[in-house]
């Protein structure tokens, strides 16, 4: 209520308004503001024309038709349908008595792309709107687009209506937990110790529309059958909630991983454990304690295979955060200017499946510090960088997204991404005889291969120098002959020995390629070193 009115204030003193929000509420809050503003208002429609505001019920479903055309991949519209629209546009503007607003539900569509230079349509849509200064515009525009800078200086003021807060003002000026403005009684009896004051904490990211969205969905996933005793419970609801951000994205997965599942790594896991207290209870902190408290991210270093990855799933699993893991050149690999675009719809589309963890992996890829620099690179140098510093700087508790960057070149990531309220390194090593012990052991039991205490041992004293990706693989190798290999062997302390075997002299090959001057005597004759099946039998 409280941002509706501000803009109908401003509209009312005759200043153009530019409003920040997601399409889907783009219907919502322009009826609404339109309305109350009580000036006539002239909606530009998508579907080609304006009509006033309000009017009849075709005009809605007119613009929520003409929006799934255009929406989808928002891309901007076709040539043709923008000139059409432009010429509503400027025959809104030119039409308009003095005290009339004119509506313009989707600014950046209309304004060419998602690139900030000026585009021709940008240019003519510039001209149409300065033609007319004096015309009280109401426009909105999405999070994840960007209008070029002299559009959006046509309008005296800018706000921006995101995402749902953790309490609302009420018409009546009550402020109420955002559970109970938004989930009627009715509704909230649905689910069993439903609770309006925690809701906030699940919602985050999400806009009231998608909100009721998953509502509808999470009843009828969990309505109880017909004489059943079991009502849904506000656990149901959380689960769905999670469940439903991450698949209304294209991207987002809901991790599952429990810090269980990762064998060893103690003093990561402790200091995890304290880091992620911060970050869950940085909603309770004092807003000038936050910014220095919270990590914006961590980076995981370490040779690969070590678990980085899966560190960063239990994460999020750990967080209630939906999780997405980028490939870092995926996002350099791009135009100049395209990488930074594509960093900022990440970042959108992370604020709406908040709480989010994103991970970029090689992340040395993207926040390399650029070489070549006198000042040894402790500026962020370039662009990409700069992009993220933006987006992490925008941290606010409501919408908590947090980046994990796995690197395997922590030597090469831009110093100014390492100072202590940014990232917070964490190295993660080859594992050492205790986690090779735990690794062995939860994929013995992840495999269904049983292994006694002492082959445990025995594994975990051989396997050294290997990561805990290759020690999987001597389980899941060993499971898969059992189950679909030739001669259908079992996957005996034999077995695993000679899997571990092959797996060393693989890595003694790969290392000899890469370095060929190891392992040749002094007279440059190739000295074999072939390891062959390692004995485990002994233990067994
Ligand atoms: P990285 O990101 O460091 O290259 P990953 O996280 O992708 O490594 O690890 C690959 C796989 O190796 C994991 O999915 C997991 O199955 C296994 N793995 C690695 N480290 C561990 C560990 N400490 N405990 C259990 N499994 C592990």
């Amino acid at each position: 209520d409280m941002e509706i009115n501000r803009a109908v204030a401003y509209l009312e003193s005759g200043l153009s308004v530019l409003i920040r929000c997601e399409k889907l509420l783009v219907e919502h809050l322009a009826h609404e503001i339109a309305g109350r503003s009580g000036r006539s208002a002239r909606m530009l429609r998508l579907g080609g024309g304006s009509a006033a505001a309000g009017l009849a019920p075709g005009t809605a479903s007119g613009m929520a038709s003409g929006m799934a055309s255009g929406l989808g991949d928002a891309t901007p519209l076709g040539g043709g349908r923008r000139a059409e629209l432009l010429a509503a546009l400027q025959a809104a503007v030119t039409d308009a008595k003095p005290g009339d607003v004119v509506v313009v539900p989707h600014l950046d569509l209309l304004a060419g792309g998602t690139d900030a230079t000026l585009t021709s349509e940008a240019r003519e849509l510039t001209d149409v709107l300065y033609e007319r200064s004096a015309c009280v515009l109401l426009a909105f525009t999405d999070p994840s687009l960007v209008i070029p800078e002299v559009l959006a200086n046509r309008f005296a003021v800018r706000l921006s209506i995101e995402i749902l807060p953790r309490e609302v003002t009420t018409r009546s000026g009550e402020r109420v937990p955002v559970g109970r403005a938004l989930v009627t009684r009715a509704e909230a009896e649905l689910f069993d110790g439903f609770d309006a004051t925690d809701l906030y904490k699940y919602v985050a990211g999400m806009n009231a529309v998608r909100f009721r969205n998953a509502l509808r969905f999470a009843y009828h996933q969990h309505r109880p059958a017909i004489g059943a005793a079991r009502r849904p419970t506000f656990a149901d609801l959380r689960h769905e909630l999670r469940v439903f951000k991450a698949r209304t994205s294209s991207s987002f997965e809901v991790p599952n991983v429990p810090f269980s599942a990762i064998g060893g790594y103690g003093d990561v896991k402790a200091e995890l454990e304290r880091a992620l207290t911060i970050v869950g209870g940085a909603v309770d902190l004092p807003e000038h304690l936050r910014h220095d408290l919270v990590p914006r991210g961590f980076i995981f270093h370490g040779p690969p295979g070590t678990g980085k990855t899966l560190f960063a799933k239990a994460v999020a699993a750990r967080l209630a955060a939906t999780i997405l893991v980028v490939s870092g050149p995926e996002v350099t690999d791009m135009y100049v200017g395209e990488s930074e675009r594509k960093v900022r719809e990440l970042f959108a589309e992370a604020r709406r499946n908040a709480p989010a963890v994103v991970v970029f992996d090689e992340f040395d890829s993207i926040a390399a510090r650029r070489s070549g620099r006198d000042d040894g690179g402790s500026r962020a140098g370039n662009a990409i960088v700069a992009q993220l510093l933006t987006e992490l700087d925008g941290f606010r508790p409501e919408v908590p997204v947090l980046i994990i960057g796995t690197t395997n070149r922590i030597d090469l990531i831009d110093d100014a991404l390492l100072r202590p309220s940014r990232f917070r390194p964490i190295r993660i090593d080859l594992p050492q005889e205790d986690a090779r012990r735990e690794i062995a052991r939860v994929h013995a039991d992840h495999f269904g291969i049983p292994v006694s205490p002492a082959l445990v041992d025995g594994i975990a004293r051989v396997t050294e120098g290997l990561n805990g990706d290759e020690i999987r693989s001597v389980f899941r190798d060993g499971r898969a002959d059992e189950l679909v290999g030739a001669d259908r062997r079992r996957a005996d302390a034999r077995r695993l020995g000679e899997l571990i075997g092959a797996l060393k002299a693989a890595r003694g090959q790969r290392e000899r390629e890469k370095n060929p001057r190891l392992g040749r005597s002094g007279d440059g004759q190739r000295r074999v070193t072939l390891v062959g099946p390692i004995r485990l039998a002994g233990v067994a």
